[in-house]
């Protein structure tokens, strides 16, 4: 990532921080809050060229790393997209992650674990980032090694994906790839994995899953 890119990361950071995580619920607990966005690509053949976006991408092409974990395998959401087509990208997109059978995500109206919905870019008319998710995390508190979440909330960026002619199942990939950064886990080093940083054709595939088993075990 670029330093004009980070910088408007964090800053975009610093408010969503400040609008939505300003209460937490464990007033004892710290929260910290990062960021990962994903790269948009022209077309699966121009991987090469796409921004890189900043998460590290570690380990074997076979297993999706992971840094955090929800607590429990049992999590809410709520899809805050107003229109039916993102309520639609991101319900398949759930059902694709409930189907590993690792995690059960569960709709609520109430306050969820992870938000997901669609905006236009908050970082410029060039920019490339096609995604972004913002989650939270407590800094006293880990299993198997990751930090446990406190919240989380995923995007797919509406211009950037129109401006890259991205169809509906191109964006579910997206808001897949999210959607898993939302449930704790990194970028795979491998473009056979939804994680990798840059993704538009795949979706959740074995890597992924293994990952997930990996975290939530
Ligand atoms: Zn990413």
């Amino acid at each position: 990532m670029n330093n004009r890119l980070m910088g408007s990361l964090l800053t975009f950071v610093a408010v969503v921080a400040g609008l939505s995580f300003a209460t937490p619920s464990h007033a004892s607990a710290k929260i910290v809050t990062d960021a990962d966005a994903t790269a948009a690509v022209k077309s699966s053949v121009s991987l090469g060229t796409a921004e890189a976006d900043g998460g590290a991408a570690t380990g074997k092409a076979s297993l999706t790393p992971a840094a955090k974990r929800w607590s429990t395998t049992t999590i809410t959401y709520k899809i805050a997209s107003g229109s039916s087509y993102y309520k639609s990208v991101w319900q398949n997109a759930v059902k694709v992650w409930n189907r590993s059978g690792v995690v059960n995500l569960v709709p609520t109206s109430g306050k969820a674990d992870i938000t997901l919905s669609n905006s236009n870019s908050p970082m410029g008319k060039n920019d490339s980032t096609v995604g972004i998710t913002y989650s939270s995390y407590y800094n006293n508190k880990n299993m198997n090694g990751l930090s446990v979440l406190a919240s989380a909330k995923s995007y797919v960026f509406t211009n950037v994906a129109n401006r890259y002619h991205y169809s509906k199942g191109e964006r579910t990939n997206v808001a897949e790839h999210e959607l898993g950064h939302a449930l704790g886990l990194e970028h795979n080093v491998g473009k056979h994995s939804v994680m990798y940083y840059a993704t538009r054709d795949q979706s959740v595939s074995k890597p992924d899953v293994n990952g997930l088993v990996h975290s939530y075990r």
